[in-house]
C-alpha cells in the first residue's frame, strides 16, 4: 500500500551560528519502533531562533532544525503498534531512553540520555522526518496540522502550571508575552486562577491574551505564583519583586547566564523558586487543550508560511513581535 516515496527531500540545515540554508538531503529510513513522518506543519519556537542566533544547547552542527511538528505517516518501521500509514499525527520532541535513573523515577522529561528532535537528531524543517512511535499522538481530522503542531509547546506550559502548583483562586503573574506567555497566561485561567496578570512590552502580543490583565510595572507584592516567561535578567528580577510571602516562582524560560538572589529576602518571606523544563508526558492534556474552543488557541497562529518561502517565516518571528505570535511553516 505504501505510496512509492522521493529518494530525497527539502530540509532546513543549521551550518553554524546565523547559517540556516535549505539544502536536499535523503529521507530518512525509520528504524524499529519508529515512523517516517511526511510533514504537513511545522511552527518556529523561540528557541530555534536561539539555535541559529548563538547555539546555548551546544548543538552537534549541520543539523536539521525544528522540534514542533505535525503531518502523515507513510512509513512504520518494525513493530510499531501505536499508529499506521495514513494516519495524522503530531509528535513530541523530547525521546526519554527509559533506561536511565530519571526515567526510572518517572522523569522521562529529564532523562540524562535524552533525544530530541532538532538537537541530536535532525528535527522537522524538512519534507519528512522520523521519530518514535511513542512520542506522538493522532489528531482528530478536523484539527488543522499547524495547530496540532502546538502538542508540544502546550505540553511544556501545562508543566509550567503544574510546577506553579494549586493556582485556584490565586493570582498568577506571566511575565513575558510571547507565545509561551501567552499560552501559560490562558492555561493559568482554564486552571482556575483568580486573577492573571501579564507583563510583557508588545502591545500586539498582550492584546491578544484573553481574560488577562495587562501589568507593565508589577510595583505590589502581591503573585502567590510568578512565571517567568522571557529569556531576561530583568524579567526574573520583576518576577520575585512581585511575589508575595510564601510565594512561588516558576523559572520557564531559559536564563544561561547566572542571575543575583536576594537570598534573604527569600528567606524571610519563605519565598520558592523551582525549575520547569520539558512536561511530565502532558501530551493527552495538551491534545485536549487545543481541541478547547475556550482556550482558542489556534489564534496563536498569526501566519503560515509555505516551506521554500521559509526565510520570511523566520523574518516574522524573530522581527516582527507587533504583528506575529506563532509562525507555521506549511508543506504540501
Ligand atoms: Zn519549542
Ligand atoms: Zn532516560
Amino acid at each position: 500500500m505504501t505510496r512509492q516515496l522521493p529518494k530525497t527531500m527539502k530540509a532546513l540545515q543549521l551550518l553554524g551560528v546565523d547559517q540556516l540554508v535549505m539544502t536536499e538531503l535523503p529521507i530518512p529510513e525509520p528504524q524499529a519502533g519508529e515512523v517516517l513522518i511526511k510533514t504537513r506543519a511545522s511552527t518556529i519556537c523561540t528557541s530555534d531562533l536561539h539555535d541559529i542566533r548563538e547555539n546555548p544547547f551546544g548543538i552537534a552542527l549541520p543539523k536539521v532544525l525544528g522540534h514542533e511538528g505535525a503531518g502523515v505517516v507513510v512509513k512504520c518501521g518494525p513493530g510499531v503498534t501505536e499508529c499506521s500509514v495514513g494516519d495524522r499525527v503530531a509528535t513530541h520532541p523530547v525521546v526519554p531512553c527509559g533506561n536511565c535513573t530519571e526515567c526510572h523515577r518517572g522523569f522521562g522529561h529529564l532523562c540524562v540520555n535524552m533525544g530530541h528532535l532538532g538537537i541530536d537528531r535532525n528535527g522537522t524543517f524538512a519534507a519528512y522526518y522520523v521519530h518514535r512511535a511513542d512520542r506522538l499522538r493522532r489528531l482528530p481530522s478536523d484539527l488543522p496540522f499547524p495547530l496540532g503542531a502546538l502538542l508540544e509547546p502546550v505540553a511544556n506550559c501545562l508543566q509550567a502550571i503544574a510546577r506553579a502548583g494549586d493556582v485556584r483562586g490565586r493570582e498568577v503573574l506571566v511575565v513575558g508575552d510571547g507565545p509561551f506567555g501567552n499560552i501559560i497566561a490562558r492555561l493559568a485561567t482554564r486552571a482556575g486562577a483568580g486573577r492573571v496578570l501579564v507583563a510583557g512590552r508588545e502591545p500586539f502580543r498582550l492584546g491578544m491574551i484573553p481574560g488577562a490583565e495587562i501589568v507593565n510595572a508589577p510595583a505590589r507584592r502581591s503573585a502567590d505564583v510568578a512565571i517567568l516567561a522571557v529569556s531576561s535578567p530583568e524579567a526574573f528580577s520583576t518576577c520575585l519583586s512581585a511575589l508575595r510571602k510564601r510565594g512561588r516562582l516558576v523559572v520557564f524560560s531559559l536564563l544561561n547566564q547566572p542571575v543575583p538572589i536576594d537570598l534573604f529576602g527569600l528567606h524571610i518571606d519563605e519565598q520558592e523558586i523551582v525549575g520547569c523544563c520539558n512536561d511530565e508526558d502532558r501530551m493527552d492534556e495538551s491534545l485536549a487543550c487545543l481541541l478547547d474552543p475556550k482556550l482558542s488557541l489556534s489564534a496563536l497562529i498569526t501566519h503560515e508560511v509555505p516551506f521554500e518561502n521559509w526565510a520570511d517565516a523566520f523574518h516574522l518571528a524573530r522581527d516582527r513581535h507587533d504583528i506575529a505570535l506563532k509562525v507555521a511553516l506549511t508543506f504540501e
